[in-house]
């Protein structure tokens, strides 16, 4: 389980180490790296999706370093922002995104949970707003400040951890060298790591300066950001995709900002719980929204995908549990779990999207349904 966390984070925390091509993002410019990046569709955008209410996303929605999106809700006295982004340079450009549509500061982010993609923008963000506040679950809060991010510094840069992240980024960089060398990748596939590899790129410039901003503000069920046209209830559902999920719902709007219980469109299922996923996301179904801002991909305006989730994650334990039940080996287990009917519905029949679908939710969500029908615990990993 942590092994295979680590890779995906070391993945979604990476880049490729080219010297010669780095360009520097200075703060407070919303510039790309040169080259072909933004074809890619990995740099966000801002889009209005209700009166006063922006999602920031990639347009591209799939990425195997993805930055998750942020939800940026006007109130009378200031914004506030629902995640971070995943590095500080994804958070400069944050900023200027949310600059360009209003001139009131942020005076709150809160974060959806602790995977890196959802935070490790914060630290643009409270530089040019220091007053803001940076809201989690106690659960979260406990995992920034704790053993799972402990690869982090804290509250400020510091050489000798980003040395060790930078190692991560070459052992990445290796990785997508060794896979690309391989004669037998599909045309698909190999237009999808070649990309990979630029993205990688911009996420090594991304990264530098990296560290973690503590929370200032926790809740442990609910707490209510009140005003008279926005005002957001932010909500722990249930344990889902993590232990400490955050969502944020606007009643006014009827959006919920879901975090990665909602995931488009390959789920992300790492060290997920999955018998109170299910349940989480009906608890957010009742609320009846009709505008649904998920962690990663763009906008819904029905339910549809959220109920295809719903029957992903059970026909997942489904299949999972008879099996734990027979004594079988997690490898054995591994062996005999089709879910390509399930991927198929997710990602038709394309090669990138499948083998993506088969590492960020097949393997990750058995091996999480298979802890849990032998009634072991499910561990959150380290960043
Ligand atoms: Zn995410």
């Amino acid at each position: 389980m942590r092994t295979k966390l680590a890779w995906f984070l070391v993945l979604s925390l990476a880049c490729v180490t080219t010297p010669a091509q780095t360009a520097t993002v200075a703060p407070g410019t919303a510039a790309p790296v040169s080259g072909p990046l933004p074809r890619d569709g990995y740099f966000q955008q801002i889009h209005r999706v209700a009166d006063g209410v922006w999602l920031i996303a990639q347009p591209q929605p799939f990425h195997i370093q993805p930055i998750g999106n942020v939800v940026v809700i006007e109130q009378r006295d200031g914004l506030v922002l629902i995640d971070a982004g995943g590095s500080p340079g994804a958070g400069r450009r944050i900023v200027e995104l949310v600059r360009g549509v209003s001139d009131k500061p942020v005076k709150a982010v809160a974060i959806t949970h602790w995977h890196g993609d959802h935070v490790l923008g914060l630290p643009a963000i409270v530089e040019r707003w220091p007053k803001a506040d940076v809201i989690t679950t106690t659960t979260t809060a406990g995992h920034l400040t704790g053993r799972s991010m402990k690869a982090y510094p804290k509250g400020a840069p510091d050489s000798t951890a980003q040395a060790a992240f930078d190692e991560r980024l070459d052992g990445a960089d290796a990785f997508l060298r060794d896979t690309l060398a391989k004669p037998d990748l599909a045309r698909a596939e190999r237009e999808g790591f070649e990309a990979s590899q630029r993205l990688f790129r911009q996420y090594r410039e991304d990264t530098r300066g990296l560290y973690l901003v503590a929370p200032t503000r926790m809740f442990d069920t609910a707490l209510r950001l009140d005003d008279p046209q926005r005002p957001v209830e932010l909500w722990h559902p249930g344990r889902a995709n993590t232990d400490g999920d955050l969502v944020a719902w606007l009643p006014a709007q009827r959006a919920m900002a879901t975090g990665d219980l909602l995931v488009a469109p390959v789920p992300f299922g790492f060290n997920a719980y999955p018998r109170d996923w299910a349940d989480s996301l009906r608890a957010l179904q009742a609320k009846r929204p009709t505008l649904w801002l998920p962690g990663h991909g763009a906008a819904m305006h029905d339910d549809a995908y959220v109920q295809r989730v719903i029957a992903l994650v059970e026909q997942t334990r489904a299949a999972v549990a008879p099996l734990a039940k027979e004594r079988l080996t997690l490898e054995q287990v591994r062996a005999k779990i089709d879910l390509s009917d399930a991927r198929v519905r997710f990602v038709g029949d394309d090669p990138w999207l499948s083998r993506w679908f088969d590492r960020y939710w097949t393997q990750p969500f058995v091996d999480a349904a298979y802890r849990e029908a032998n009634g072991q615990p499910i561990e959150q990993g380290e960043g």
